[in-house]
């Protein structure tokens, strides 16, 4: 048996997620599609990574001294990931977010020592968007920095250094499709770049939910998006800076309720409970399988756990409101 290695602190526990070949998709498919356990992570997302490449680049810049505060806008995982960074190595954090995310991310988030500034969702061309709050309160408090997630591209280096060079190593260099969803775009590119440069036949699909404008962006150079999605932390309407130049070879636009499908598939079939980007990554896997053909072999993110969703998409009151299918199990 192997058993990981002990660690000297906490902050050495981000990254190193299991991988793990997923039945169902890979049946759906008629190939091997795999997931990366991004839950695994400390704060239960992938964003636990971005979060600490991010603090990293601060500090080896000399922008955050002891004591210091880290200030970001987020829809709730990358700011659990900051204040978990935050308080393992002594900073102090101010998360912005839009009051429309789950209450378990805000519960989570005042949990974990954060100063929590809710603020109402607004398009990003509104100065009270909770990215420009977010950078404003950064400015205005002394000794803070701003973590800029969307275009601070530590974000991506995270998944080129760490992301890639993992599913490299436990695909045992044999890949052939990596996709995902963006939400600041760090994980689509830097794990794009990062398997391109062990391999420049692997294809990098971009799996996009409705709502987002990265599908047509990709398909014919047009940011437009289409319908809308309750999926929370994915679905980008611009190019952002670490979005900028990734190696997207093709792309998949994926509904809810596809999504959905495969959240409830993984949790009855697989036992494992997970949100829905990590769904809509999972169909988006599927289409990309059966388009590469019987012996690929395609990995997808699994992004967070779905106990951060028990509110939501775990709630047959909710799914009912939003017009969306109830799990069976959920009515008892
Ligand atoms: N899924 C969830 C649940 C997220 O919170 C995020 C981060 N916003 C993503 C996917 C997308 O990751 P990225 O920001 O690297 O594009």
């Amino acid at each position: 048996m192997t058993a990981p290695a002990i660690s000297n602190d906490t902050i050495s526990l981000i990254g190193n997620t299991p991988l793990v070949r997923l039945k169902g998709p890979s049946e759906a498919a008629g190939c091997d599609i795999f997931g990366k356990c991004e839950f695994a992570n400390p704060g239960a997302s992938v964003k636990d990574r971005a979060a600490l490449w991010i603090v990293r680049d601060a500090e080896e810049r000399g922008l955050l001294k002891p004591g210091g505060t880290i200030v970001e806008g987020t829809a709730g995982n990358t700011g659990i990931g900051i204040a978990l960074v935050a308080n393992a190595l002594g900073y102090k954090s101010v998360i912005v977010m839009p009051e429309t995310q789950s209450r378990e991310k805000m519960d989570t988030l005042r949990a974990l020592r954060a100063e929590l500034v809710l603020v109402p969702a607004a398009p990003f061309s509104n100065p009270g968007h909770f990215v420009h709050t977010s950078r404003r309160i950064a400015e205005e408090t002394e000794g803070a920095v701003w973590a800029n997630q969307f275009d601070n591209i530590a974000n991506r280096r995270a998944h080129i250094e760490t992301t890639a060079p993992e599913i490299w190593e436990q695909m045992e260099h044999r890949i052939d499709g990596f996709t995902c969803a963006a939400g600041t775009g760090g994980t689509i590119a830097g794990v794009g770049m990062g398997l391109k440069a062990f391999d420049e036949n692997v294809t990098i699909a971009l799996t996009d939910p409705h709502g987002a404008a990265l599908y047509n962006y990709y398909a014919n150079g047009e940011l437009k998006a289409e319908g809308s999605s309750v999926a929370e932390g994915i679905g980008q309407g611009r190019i952002t800076a670490n979005l900028d130049g990734a190696p997207i070879d093709t792309q998949f636009r994926i509904s809810d309720e596809e999504g959905l499908f495969w959240v409830e598939r993984m949790l009855a079939d697989e036992g494992l409970c997970l949100g829905l980007s990590s769904g809509i990554n999972v169909a988006g896997a599927v289409a990309l399988g059966k388009q590469l053909g019987p012996n690929a072999r395609v990995v997808t993110i699994l992004c967070d756990t779905g106990f951060r969703y028990l509110s939501s998409l775990y709630n047959a009151e909710w799914l009912k409101a939003k017009g969306l299918p109830v799990f069976p199990w959920l009515e008892q």
